[in-house]
């Protein structure tokens, strides 16, 4: 009878807390999908893709859909990857930017994540509707994703090289020495050293720079040609860093892979990128070539970012911070997300839709850019 009672309690409990629950209505809760759902109501993009790239987004859109909400976490985003070219993607914390690349292989979590629009072609051949199979055979294959937090990325209950060699063997049906070979080889590569000693190490026995290098091995192993790499140096040390983004360079150079290197720190985007598009509240608003932009930055929320930058040796002077904070996402002002801010605005900034053009060799979403330095 206790036993009776006590399990009635119990069912009759979790029936209620089912009813009441708001975490459990959201849906944010739910078990999610293999892949981002897209909308039924797909807006298409309307400009064509570039042929040539990589990679090529192309008026991308994704949402979050939460009760009522329409959270515009990536608002018509384009951008291309070259063979062999690294893209720096930055912006400040919440600009959109890990959806933007969760988006590119359908891993934005639905519900309550939706494509809702534009284009994502990977070698030429769109992503967008693109069966759950196809998908999956691209996922650590020929693209590969290294993640801020190698401690998530690896499973803790694995040694490194079982978690490599399996990467390997998912996707090839190679003897499991052969695979052993490359975890081997990769380890070497990425500058660990006794390589095969460390085969048999779990996560927790490596210090945070050293799993990170073997996150970075993992990517590698099936010879990606695009590796998107979203804040992978942000938890290490500024020593451990510079060590990372020396091998990230000399890796990408090597093996001609392309690297859409996300972060939110331009010291990192002028070590590593040949290009860099500025994001601010899930819109591009500058794109161009490192140098340039950094010698001169047109939209003026890129040069208040840059100004952020602590320079050694500039003396005593305060370092510069942009006031206020960046817009949430579900109520965007009308006009340019960044007017509130902006030292430079007008009243144009504060209605109607900016458009993307040309400003001295560069793309830059703004009424106002700033003119080069003469
Ligand atoms: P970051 O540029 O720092 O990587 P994110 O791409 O993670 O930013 O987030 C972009 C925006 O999307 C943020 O405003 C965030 O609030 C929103 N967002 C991200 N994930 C979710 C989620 N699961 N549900 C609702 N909103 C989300
Ligand atoms: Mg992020």
């Amino acid at each position: 009878m206790i036993f009776f009672i006590v399990m009635s309690i119990n069912l009759l409990g979790d029936g209620v807390r089912d009813a009441l629950d708001p975490r459990l209505k959201s849906g944010a809760l739910t078990r999610p999908q293999p892949a981002t759902k897209i909308d039924p109501t797909f807006n298409a993009a309307k400009e064509e893709s570039n042929p040539d790239a990589v990679l090529s987004v192309n008026a991308l859109e994704t949402q979050f859909r939460i009760a009522k909400r329409v959270y515009r976490a990536v608002n018509q985003v384009s951008f291309d990857i070259a063979p062999g070219e690294c893209l720096g993607l930055i912006g400040e914390s919440g600009s959109g930017k890990s959806v933007t690349a969760l988006s590119v292989m359908g891993l934005v979590a639905s519900p309550p994540g939706v494509i809702s629009g534009g284009d994502i072609r990977f070698k030429g051949d769109s992503l967008i509707g693109a069966s759950y199979e196809t998908l999956r055979k691209l996922r650590g294959n020929d693209v590969a994703y290294i993640f801020q937090d190698p401690l998530a990325t690896l499973h803790p209950l694995f040694r490194v090289g079982e978690q490599m060699m399996e990467a390997i063997l998912v996707h090839e049906k190679v003897p499991p020495a052969d695979a052993h070979a490359r975890a081997v080889s990769l380890l070497e590569a990425v500058h660990i050293p006794n390589a095969p000693e460390r085969m048999n190490a779990f996560p927790h026995e490596l210090s945070g720079g050293m799993r990170q290098r073997v996150a970075i091995a993992m990517a590698l192993v099936n010879n990606p040609s695009l590796i998107i790499a979203d804040e992978p140096t942000t938890a290490l040390d500024v020593t451990v860093q510079g060590q990372i983004l020396a091998l990230l360079d000399e890796l990408r150079r090597t093996r001609n892979v392309s690297v859409l290197f996300i972060t939110h720190d331009f010291g990192v985007v002028a070590q590593l990128c040949d290009r860099v598009a500025v994001m601010y509240a899930g819109k591009i608003v500058e794109t161009g070539k490192t140098a340039e932009v950094l010698d001169a930055p047109a939209h003026p929320y890129t040069k208040k970012l840059i100004a952020c930058v602590p320079e050694l040796g500039r003396g005593k002077g305060d370092l510069e911070a942009i006031p206020g904070l960046p817009p949430v996402v579900d109520k965007l002002p009308p006009g340019c997300a960044f007017a509130a801010r902006c030292s430079k605005a007008k009243a144009a900034c504060e209605t109607g839709d900016v458009a993307c053009h040309q400003h001295a060799g560069r793309m830059v979403l703004c009424h106002f850019p700033e003119e080069k330095r003469v």
